[in-house]
């Protein structure tokens, strides 16, 4: 047994931690995502509707990601997958490339990726070129103009489920970090995670919609608390590794 007593940690991460990174959260203080109401734009049937403008929407994304970097709170994380010795699951919400532009390796992301495309003529997943609204040629199947972002809309299924299930029935320590806790499935992971006997902290600039639900509760800026918890976790560990058995 390590110092800590953890073994094993899932962190979950949404659109506040990369707030301080310049990427606007969903639901801003107008309750519009970048001027639009969510389901114009992040639903399966907006797209049907409207592919030009969900397109547009997307396309705008994916550039902004051009002028953004990686904030102390995404660093922190992939220090932390560096560092711990434990098994360590990073399953992010954001559809942004932050997380694996600071290093993170041990991750997913459940929502889907602003620089992934997928081919509704053959199904091919592929890297998104800059734009789709100007109907692009599929990689594999070469039809143009049916690419549509990689992004789980509402309603849709998320990724990686299986195997998110199964790392939260095995941590022993969850951590949610920037998440407003309105979003399911993952608004839920907490409760599974405490259903089998983690324990549960909550990082958000404000008490989200599930705070209740969290042993232990942290609010501030995720560029200041991440790694305040990502350094005590490890230096605790090394310390306590250091210490001769008693
Ligand atoms: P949300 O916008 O609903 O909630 C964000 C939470 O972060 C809020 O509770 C807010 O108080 C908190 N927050 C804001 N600034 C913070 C900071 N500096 N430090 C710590 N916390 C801060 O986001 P969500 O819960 O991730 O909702 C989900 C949906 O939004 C996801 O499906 C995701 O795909 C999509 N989304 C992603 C991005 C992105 O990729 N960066 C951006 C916007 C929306
Ligand atoms: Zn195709």
């Amino acid at each position: 047994m390590r110092g800590t007593g953890f073994q094993s940690i899932v962190v979950l991460t949404g659109a506040g931690i990369s707030a301080e990174s310049g990427v606007p959260t969903f639901r801003g203080p107008d309750g519009l995502w970048e001027g639009h109401r969510v389901e114009d734009v992040a639903t399966p049937q907006a797209f049907r509707r409207d592919p030009a403008l969900v397109q547009a929407f997307y396309d705008a994304r994916r550039a902004a990601l051009a002028r953004v970097e990686p904030n102390a709170a995404h660093r922190a994380l992939a220090r932390l997958d560096a560092e711990w010795p434990g098994d360590l699951l990073i399953v992010t919400q954001n559809v942004d490339d932050l997380h694996e532009r600071a290093g993170a390796v041990r991750m997913v992301h459940m929502h889907g990726e602003l620089k992934r495309a997928f081919c509704l003529a053959c199904g091919e997943r592929q890297t998104a070129p800059d734009t789709l609204s100007d109907g692009p040629a599929c990689t594999r199947c070469g039809a143009h103009g049916r690419l549509r972002p990689d992004i789980v809309w509402f309603g849709e299924m998320p990724y990686h489920m299986d195997r998110i299930e199964a790392a939260l029935a095995a941590c022993d320590l969850f951590v949610s970090i920037g998440t407003s806790g309105a979003v399911y499935p993952a608004a839920g992971f907490v409760q599974g995670a405490r259903h089998y006997g983690a324990h549960t902290l909550e990082i958000n600039l404000e008490p989200s919609e599930g705070t209740h639900v969290f042993h232990e509760a942290r609010h501030g800026r995720a560029g200041d608390l991440v790694p305040l918890w990502v350094g005590a976790l490890l230096d605790r560990d090394r310390f306590r590794l250091n210490q001769p058995e008693t």
